[in-house]
């Protein structure tokens, strides 16, 4: 069975206590390979070979950095396939969804950032004819980044890109549920001839290896994408430390549907923002909020589309919803559907594992779930469930449903529909999150600041804010 290995100073290399984790195919429910099983002493010498390239790759010219990560992503490109297969085997999800958007996502990420660090420059503030300052930008140093299991090279990707390309060497670690891709694109690393060191990528569980990344005195940064609870845990050890921290958590997201809006248009987005990679994105809209005159035109529409939305083998072409990514989650997910029925709630659709046949007999599958008649505040309804799993409530007015959907501690994103363009953008002032969608879903430019507010995070990545975070300003003043 394959063995993932570390990638540290420009090696695959297997972790200093030679133990593994089992690595599970959520599809089938078994062990398809093992997961380094790391602890602080990877993490150090992830970090030394981290320090040793900094001075070399820092002081590369940007086009050379640049030329370096776009070798990088086509590389990926050309692997688009595999890489689409190991996500979709790793993670749970339809092998199209990995194929059309996830790992295009991750060669855009390197593109992305390969380019704009060309194009990255600082001001000038002249004081008149008297003197002069300007901000100089200087990579960090070491910086550490840790990303989460449901969007794995594409989240991955997002974080190391920017940093890499503002001249920083990374310690970096995947989530022990989902390493396979970060392994697959070490070994791309090394084709693409990215220097030794420049890029560490150390494989093993939050509480050992993350935290030996947070707590390193010597990892400048931390690039944070994951819970809420354990964005808390980081920030109160990071903090102190005075480390630069970005931190992108979780979301409880209002998707409000007014009745003038495009029904047909809107319908097949809410199923998608409902339910695509298994409602395993932090983005997803997990509450949804209809206007009075269409709940019931909108109720059964919906339910009705969900009867064409199957459940299935994430390598097959039909496949629309694919598995949980862990036993874990999966039951998590359940217990959050017997809650729901225990605070009152009707379901209308779905609300049970689902039994598949052949290979995926002991796969973690659960039906796309729709529940009506919960109180907004109830717990159903303010904590994440990450998973396939949405409510419905009807409101009356625009107050109201502000309310209610401001009404949770997170504030990542927020989905209008309306074709009132006075109403979309009181409204979108009015939504206390740090992203709002309006006639549309996970419509991104690369470039847009991305990031929550309350305890969906602190900071924003995407174009020139990862590059800013990723650079420490000095402010030079020149007296002429
Ligand atoms: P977790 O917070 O459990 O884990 C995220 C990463 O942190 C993993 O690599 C994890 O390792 C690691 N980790 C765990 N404990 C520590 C620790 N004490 N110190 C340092 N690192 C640690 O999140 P999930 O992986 O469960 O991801 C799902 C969450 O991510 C959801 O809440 C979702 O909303 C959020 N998310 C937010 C996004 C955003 O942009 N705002 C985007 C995507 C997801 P390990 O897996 O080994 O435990």
């Amino acid at each position: 069975m394959l063995q993932i290995a570390n990638y540290i100073n420009g090696k695959l290399v297997e972790p200093v206590g030679k133990t593994y984790l089992d690595n599970y195919d959520p599809s089938t429910g078994q062990v398809y390979s093992y997961c380094p099983d790391s602890d602080e002493r990877d993490v150090e010498l992830a970090w030394q070979a981290a320090e040793a390239a900094f001075p070399a790759w820092s002081n590369l010219p940007n086009e050379k950095r640049s030329r370096i990560l776009l070798r990088l992503s086509e590389l990926v490109e050309k692997n688009l396939d595999r890489l689409a297969e190991a996500e979709s085997i790793d993670q749970g999800k339809p092998k199209w969804l990995a194929k059309n958007g996830e790992i295009p996502r991750a060669v855009s990420n390197i593109h992305f950032f390969a380019t704009a660090i060309e194009h990255f420059a600082s001001e000038a503030h002249p004081m008149g004819q008297h003197a002069i300052n300007y901000t100089l930008r200087t990579p960090l140093g070491v910086v550490g980044c840790i990303s989460p299991w449901n969007l794995p090279l594409y989240l991955f990707t997002w974080k190391i890109a920017p940093a890499l390309a503002a001249g920083n060497c990374v310690v970096a670690k995947p989530s022990e549920i989902t390493p396979m891709t970060a392994y697959l694109l070490s070994e791309l690393c090394i084709e693409a001839g990215l220097p030794a060191g420049v890029l560490n990528i150390v494989h093993g569980l939050g509480p050992k290896v993350g935290s030996a990344i947070t707590t390193h005195p010597d990892i400048k940064a931390i690039s944070f994408t994951g819970g809420t609870k354990t964005g808390a845990e980081i920030a109160r050890v990071a903090a102190p430390m005075f480390k630069k921290l970005s931190l992108e958590l979780g979301g409880k997201n209002p998707n409000i549907i007014f009745a003038d809006c495009d029904f047909q248009k809107m319908l097949a987005e809410t199923v998608r923002s409902s339910f695509l990679n298994q409602g395993e994105i932090c983005l997803c809209g997990s509450r949804i909020f209809i206007e009075r005159p269409i709940y019931e035109k909108f109720k059964s529409a919906f339910v009705e589309k969900l009867k064409n939305h199957p459940v299935g083998d994430p390598l097959e072409h039909h496949t629309q919803v694919g598995a949980i990514a862990s036993k874990m989650h999966f039951d998590k997910v359940l217990s959050y559907i017997e809650l729901a029925k225990k605070e009152g709630g009707k379901v209308l659709f779905g609300g049970h594992p689902v039994k598949l046949e052949g290979r995926c007999a002991n796969g973690w599958f659960i039906e796309p779930t729709v529940i009506e008649n919960l109180a907004y505040d109830c717990r159903t309804n303010q904590e994440e469930i990450f998973g396939p799993v949405v409510t419905l409530t009807p409101f009356d007015t625009e107050e109201e449903v502000l309310q209610m959907a401001n009404s949770t501690s997170y504030g990542l994103a927020a989905t209008l529909w309306t074709e009132n363009l006075t109403r979309a953008h009181q409204m979108a002032a009015s939504l206390r999150s740090g992203i709002v969608w309006i006639n549309c879903w996970l419509l991104r430019d690369l470039r847009t600041p991305f990031g929550g507010v309350k305890h969906s995070g602190v900071g924003r990545e995407g174009g020139w804010e990862a590059l800013r975070f990723f650079t420490e300003q000095k402010n030079v003043c020149v007296k002429l």
